[in-house]
């Protein structure tokens, strides 16, 4: 499938035929630079492969190989860890971290003693029954130690997917994983199953790494399409960020007859702490009643201004600046907590970044 009927087939990409091309490059390449001499990869059986793909996850290979030795030595079989104490098998992973693993390896070691006689299952739906493998992990079981036709994808493989097919959206989201799977499974060839699971890890670590890939020396350069959109890192794309609350609040800009403008000293704690400010008139309450019981003056009319954004890094507050003006200000006697501030004068206060905003609008429209 070349790139132009790739960019075709929107939304599916997949092809009625198996093309061989693919698997052919990337298996072409295996042969010359991958890894074949990991300590998982000798003497291969399902119980070694599980616990090396368990291991793997969330851990840099380099970490896992004298974990995966000492596990082997102390547990050579599945069942010598099903027999084992539950503290023996979490004492040969402290360091490895995420510890339900080490609970699901157990109890998963257990199933395959009580449950399936001691042999691991041979599909993947039922490798799927045990504690803590998911679809990947049995994919990798499947096909390496059975050569069983069956896709992974990890971390590593969604990212070589999504880039060699564009594959936009964020793996999280179900449907982005469906589409995915979906490549994943008809890129899968029938033969050398082994060696296409493995070689499928090694170009997502080796090679089209996350932040900056080698696509000069990946089997896959002449028909990826991020690469040749020249956008490799924008896929896949990340999680979405979860949408910031929103506030609205009123800011009461009073004037007096002398053009000066009323702030008020925030608390020393909280947003804007110990800065000056404009006193807050949340925007449900009635105004004038709020705004004399806030500052004890009598406001002689006011004039809503357009409302602005400013983006804490938790939340958006919503600003209506409303302009008032007073007659009578000796009910503000508080020298503590306001200040009559006049915008011609250069400002020796704290100041909020909107009220410094304001306060230049302000300024403008005396
Ligand atoms: S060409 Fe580059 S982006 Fe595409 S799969 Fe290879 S390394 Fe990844």
């Amino acid at each position: 499938m070349n790139n132009a009927q790739r960019m075709t087939k929107a939304p599916s990409l997949i092809s009625p035929s198996f093309d061989s091309s693919f698997s052919d490059k990337v298996l072409t390449w295996f042969d010359e630079h991958g890894r074949k001499h990991l300590p998982w990869q000798q003497g291969i059986t399902p119980y070694r492969v599980w616990i090396s793909e368990i291991m793997l996850q969330q851990t840099q290979v380099a970490t896992v190989i004298p974990y995966f030795q000492t596990f082997m030595e102390r547990f050579p079989v599945v069942s010598d860890l099903a027999n084992a104490e539950q503290d023996d098998v979490l004492h040969l992973w402290s360091g490895l971290g995420y510890y339900s693993r080490a609970r699901n390896l157990h109890k998963a070691a257990q199933m395959v003693i009580n449950q399936f006689d001691g042999e691991f299952p041979r599909s993947v739906e039922q490798l799927m029954e045990l504690p803590g493998i998911g679809q990947s992990t049995a994919g990798a079981i499947a096909s390496i130690s059975m050569g069983i036709q069956a896709p992974i994808l990890d971390g590593n493989v969604k990212r070589v997917l999504a880039r060699y097919n564009a594959v936009p959206g964020w793996p999280g989201k179900s449907s982005v994983a469906k589409e995915l799977w979906a490549i994943a499974d008809e890129l899968m060839p029938k033969e050398r199953v082994a060696d296409y699971t493995q070689v499928m890890m090694d170009l997502g670590a080796m090679i089209c790494t996350r932040t900056k890939p080698s696509c000069m020396l990946c089997p896959l350069e002449q028909d990826c399409e991020a690469h040749r959109r020249g956008e490799e890192t924008l896929y896949p794309g990340s999680k979405p960020k979860k949408d910031k609350p929103e506030r609205s609040v009123r800011m009461l800009m009073v004037v007096n007859k002398h053009g000066e403008v009323l702030l008020e000293k925030r608390p020393a704690t909280g947003i804007w702490g110990g800065l000056w400010s404009f006193p807050e008139i949340q925007v449900d309450d009635e105004l004038e009643t709020e705004a004399g019981r806030i500052t004890k003056l009598e406001l002689n009319g006011y004039e809503e201004w357009d409302s602005f954004r400013h983006t804490f890094s938790h939340y958006h507050l919503d600003i209506v600046p409303v302009k008032a003006f007073v007659e009578n200000t000796s009910a503000v006697n508080d020298g503590d907590r306001w200040h009559w501030f006049q915008p011609d004068v250069p400002s020796e206060l704290g100041l909020a970044a909107p009220v410094s905003k304001l306060l230049k609008k302000i300024k403008q429209s005396l």
